[in-house]
């Protein structure tokens, strides 16, 4: 699809007015007219609840574009770049493991805070679902039994730690004057312009945002260079990454609501970036279809099937990025005989 949109054979279309088709045949045939069509419309409901779940975006686009999907067909392209946890890829937090499957003690016994499964690294911060590594399909049963397992050994942690009172450096007074400090910049310098958008002195989240966006998709692999990347374009696009970072400190905020897009701007930019050190660091491409490093564009199963983990030290401002071994806990499953 996307070596066609190259040369120029685009859109895409998704013929689901075909499938309609097919459907009503089917069911008017087997059931006749009336019950045909009454199982049509309730398969019909089905899938259309089925694309609610699974691709909001595309219901989204119907509406937007008033599409009917079962008389005309839709088109699709590839999406934007987004990170996103449990259906794309392992990424996420380094969690201490189960230890009754015989994983390395590193994972479990040996883990620096306690043999508590689901802390992360940070001592007495649980986590489960989405936000927890290694795995990269999780699904809502999945988060839903994580989350049984964080919270009683949560509880365990509790228990045999009464006295521990984990403590911030930072004081109150500290914390709300970084907070609200686009509320500041944006009161000292809003008279400079008439128009608040456009001034010398600060940006506004949304722009701050969309140029996180417009680096992160042409320099880390976006839907502009076709989900390509290299170290080249990696080391590139950490270096702009770096100037807009020195930038953040001028975002100014009219409102709360721009304070929480403020904040969600600081928090993008620490994920992106560490997305952008995990696919420098890994020379290989392990998600085709995600992504491709052009410079190594092939699954290399002999020096890359491991896991990377990665820590940023917020006091030099430093990423140190890691190889861990991969090791398999549970055997896959002997293939089904016909
Ligand atoms: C498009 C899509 C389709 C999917 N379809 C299916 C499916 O059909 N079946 C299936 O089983 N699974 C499906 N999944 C996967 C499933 O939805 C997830 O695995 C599951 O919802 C993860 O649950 P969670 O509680 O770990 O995370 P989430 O449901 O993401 O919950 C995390 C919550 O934390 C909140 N939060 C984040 N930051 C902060 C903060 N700083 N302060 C306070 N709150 C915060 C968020 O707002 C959110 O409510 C789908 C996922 C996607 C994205």
């Amino acid at each position: 699809m996307m070596r066609d949109m190259k040369l120029g054979k685009g859109p895409i279309l998704m013929n689901t007015h075909h499938a309609m088709d097919a459907i009503n045949k089917t069911f008017k045939e087997k059931l006749g007219d009336k019950e045909g069509a009454k199982k049509v419309k309730h398969l019909e409901a089905e899938a259309w609840e089925d694309f609610l779940d699974m691709a909001i975006g595309q219901a989204g686009l119907w509406a937007a574009q008033d599409v009917e999907p079962d008389k005309v067909p839709s088109e699709i392209m590839p999406t934007e770049p987004y990170l996103l946890g449990s259906h794309a890829g392992c990424a996420g937090f380094w969690c201490c493991g189960p230890d009754d499957l015989g994983a390395p003690e590193e994972w479990n016994k040996k883990w620096p805070a306690g043999n508590y499964n689901r802390m992360s690294t940070v001592k007495g911060l649980f986590m489960c679902g989405d936000i927890c590594g290694a795995s990269g399909h999780k699904f809502s049963s999945g988060s839903h039994a994580e989350g049984r397992i964080a919270a009683k050994n949560a509880l365990a942690f509790l228990l045999d730690n009464p006295g521990y009172t984990p403590t911030i450096k930072e004081t109150a007074d500290h914390l709300a004057a970084e907070l609200y400090l686009p509320f500041e910049v944006y009161e000292k310098h809003k008279t400079y312009t008439t128009a608040p958008e456009i001034n010398p002195n600060y940006i506004k989240p949304k722009m701050l945002q969309t140029r996180l966006q417009k680096i992160s998709d042409e320099y880390f692999g976006g839907i502009s260079t076709w989900y390509m990347t290299s170290k080249t374009m990696l080391d590139e696009g950490l270096r702009k990454l770096q100037l807009l970072k020195e930038d953040t400190s001028k975002m100014a905020a009219s409102n709360l609501h721009e304070l929480m897009r403020c904040w969600e701007n600081y928090h993008r930019i620490l994920s992106v970036e560490a997305h952008a050190r995990h696919i420098l660091f890994r020379e290989e491409s392990r998600y085709p279809g995600y992504y491709y490093r052009g410079d190594f564009d092939l699954v290399d199963d002999k020096n890359w099937k491991c896991f990377v983990n990665s820590k940023y030290d917020i006091a030099t401002d430093k990423w140190e990025v890691k190889k861990v071994p991969y090791v398999q806990l549970v055997e896959d499953a002997a293939p089904v005989k016909h």
